[in-house]
């Protein structure tokens, strides 16, 4: 059993169908890559996932449960956790106290502890900067804020929208390092690019989405010698 299953995936908004039909897996321990161009519905997916938008047709299921009959705000407690697109961390408070936000649903100082030391360590500009406003962090560091605190949460599959966005060419190498670094300590990792280069650089396997539709998938390495997604997705 995969640990997260989409099955014939429906999504409108209003009359218009975004998500037409889509099925794919995410095996536990796998990066997986939905790359895909502007609107094709990357975050439309994710967002159906954790329950923000509700899906037309088909079913999603995490761990065998059927996300369906699951409310948006107990999907963290399952061990899923989304950063999503634009970061949204809380600008006015810390960096320390944006972290804390993550561990809502955990109870145990000690262990509450131990994750904190385990985000610094992948995150050791967040410890630096711990008294600092959130706000006044730079694009990259915010969004190492913003998966730092999904981390608290203790998720076993991290959903991570456009993690590059905005971001300098050296500090999208930095981040996908990080998630590589995230997913070899045991997180699995969804995770929806527009820069599909990165993505397929750091992914086990990957599905390309064009217009609602999954037009492509397989393994990452043979994904990125395809001669169609080298033309469309890979600028070569
Ligand atoms: P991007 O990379 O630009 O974020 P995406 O692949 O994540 O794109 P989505 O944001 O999922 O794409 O959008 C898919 C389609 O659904 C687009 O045509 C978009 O215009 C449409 N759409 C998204 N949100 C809404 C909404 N709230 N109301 C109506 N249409 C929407």
């Amino acid at each position: 059993m995969a640990m997260l299953e989409i099955k014939d995936l429906e999504v409108c908004y209003g009359v218009i169908k975004a998500i037409k039909g889509v099925s794919f897996e995410v095996e536990q321990g796998e990066v997986i890559a939905l790359i895909g161009a502007n609107g094709a519905g990357k975050t439309t997916i994710l967002h159906t996932v954790t329950g923000l938008i509700p899906s037309a047709a088909g079913s999603i299921s995490f761990d065998g449960h059927d996300l369906k009959k699951v409310p948006a705000h107990k999907i963290v407690s399952m061990g899923m956790a989304h950063v999503p697109e634009g970061r949204r961390i809380f600008q006015q408070l810390s960096v320390f106290e944006n972290l804390m936000l993550g561990a809502f649903t955990c109870k145990n100082k000690e262990q509450i502890q131990s994750d904190l030391k385990k985000v610094y360590g992948h995150f050791p500009r967040l410890e630096e900067r711990k008294n600092q406003v959130a706000g006044t962090l730079s694009g990259g560091e915010q969004q190492m804020l913003a998966m730092g605190r999904a981390l608290m949460s203790r998720p076993r599959l991290l959903l991570l929208d456009e993690p590059s966005m905005g971001l300098s060419p050296l500090l999208v190498t930095e981040i996908f390092d990080i998630i590589k670094e995230i997913n070899e300590a045991g997180t699995t990792v969804l995770l929806v690019e527009q820069n599909a280069k990165k993505a397929l650089e750091i992914a086990d396997r990957a599905y390309a989405l064009e217009t609602g539709r999954i037009t492509l998938s397989g393994k990452a390495s043979e994904l990125m010698n395809n001669e169609a997604v080298k033309k469309a997705y890979l600028g070569e």
